[in-house]
């Protein structure tokens, strides 16, 4: 059997029709195939590789832990130099008084490890979170996602969770002195890059003050730049009590976090003791790629950058197959007429050599989240290659 045979028969799958690319390599915004075709990739590994693939930085930092030590203990034991120089770096760049970090290995875990902490800070166990979000795939991150049927084939789920339209004032009533947390996408990804009211941001962080609530941020797809600034909180100039982080993190190594203060993360070291348990969060390798990605982002001031370069795809990407296209910083949705198949053009897409990505909860529509360190004659070149996949459909 060859290789793409094998995938099939043997690689655990769940999407249908999965893109079948046969990576050969990767480099900035370029990934190629084992036939040596070029792909733009204006996804990033769905808002990963935000200082592009294998930037030199991230390289190097890898092969020099990687010469140091790998795994060492469990989570939370011994002192390695990688994590407490990212937890220190954190501490000073993440919004409000947030400063004390623990590692995860993912999105998922992050959101676990906060939906806990916000149980455990508060003794309340409902929770509040919006219709059309994504959280993850684990079973508390299930049971916070904003879909019916993604939820319905794997109940029972957690008991007191209740879900509000997103950007919706009149729904924060549903948030009360019972509620143990709001979990929010500042945000929504996937439901197709919807950005909230400052003002309606500022009346969630009040009534969840008034409340005794805890604020949850899921940054997961929007931080280390995504949006125009290093936190889509940054902008929105309201701080969460906890936030959760993964993906754009890594420079490519997998590794996630909630933060929080110091006062309520230290609630997980007693009552019980081990409030939460992970062997590999916070390996050294990732937590050292996942610094040296972020001393380039804010080094070559890339977050700042992504707002002009968002602008730069909305000039260029005209066509009549294009009904919309909404978006902040280099996190775009770019709605098609209802006559042009999304997932028909990500194929066509394909064979122009650009990667394109569907949202789970916006149909006909689809995301521009490339590396931030797409340059302006890249972005035109992509914009050409969108166009002219268009204008193959049409
Ligand atoms: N939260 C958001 C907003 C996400 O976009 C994702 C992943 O797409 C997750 C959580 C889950 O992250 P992971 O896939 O690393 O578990």
């Amino acid at each position: 059997m060859n290789q793409r045979a094998l995938f099939f028969r043997h690689v655990g799958l769940t999407s249908p029709q999965p893109m079948g690319i046969e990576v050969e390599r990767a480099e900035g915004i370029y990934i190629y195939d084992k036939a040596g075709k070029e792909y733009t990739d204006l996804v990033s590994g769905v808002s990963v590789s935000n200082v592009g693939h294998r930037h030199p930085n991230v390289v190097k930092a890898i092969k020099d832990q990687a010469d140091k030590y790998l795994h060492t203990m469990v989570y939370g034991e011994y002192i390695q130099t990688p994590q407490v120089q990212l937890a220190t770096k954190l501490a000073e760049v993440l919004p409000g008084n947030i400063d004390s970090i623990y590692f995860v290995n993912s999105g998922s875990e992050a959101i676990e490890g906060a939906l806990k902490l916000a149980k455990r800070a508060t003794g309340r166990f409902n929770i509040v979170s919006c219709r059309n979000a994504y959280h993850g795939g684990t079973h508390g991150a299930l049971s916070v996602m904003g879909d019916e049927t993604m939820r319905n084939a794997f109940r029972p789920l957690l008991p007191g969770i209740r879900q509000i339209e997103f950007n919706n004032p009149e729904h924060l009533s549903a948030i009360d002195e019972t509620t143990a947390c709001f979990l929010i996408e500042p945000v929504q990804g996937e439901g197709g890059v919807v950005i909230p009211g400052k003002k309606y941001m500022q009346q969630v962080r009040q009534k969840c003050t008034d409340t005794g609530t805890l604020l949850i941020f899921d940054e997961i797809q929007t931080g280390f730049g995504r949006t125009g600034s290093l936190f889509a909180a940054d902008w929105l100039e309201v701080a969460p009590d906890i936030i959760c982080l993964a993906k754009g993190m890594g420079g490519g190594m997998p590794i996630g976090a909630f933060a929080s203060t110091q006062e309520i993360m230290n609630l997980l070291t007693f009552n019980p003791v081990l409030g939460h348990i992970t062997t590999f969060g916070g390996h050294p390798v990732s937590c050292a790629s996942a610094l040296a990605s972020l001393e380039v982002i804010l080094d070559e001031k890339l977050d700042i950058q992504a707002n002009h370069k968002g602008d730069l795809f909305r000039a260029f990407l005209q066509h009549q197959a294009i009904k919309h296209i909404r978006g902040v910083g280099l996190f775009l949705a770019v709605e098609l007429i209802p006559e042009v198949d999304v997932f028909q053009l990500i194929q066509v897409g394909i064979k122009h050599g650009v990667l394109l990505d569907p949202f789970l909860f916006c149909p006909n529509t689809f995301r521009i989240a490339p590396p931030l360190t797409i340059s302006e004659e890249e972005i035109r070149e992509s914009c050409r290659k969108i166009i002219a996949a268009l204008d193959e459909m049409a």
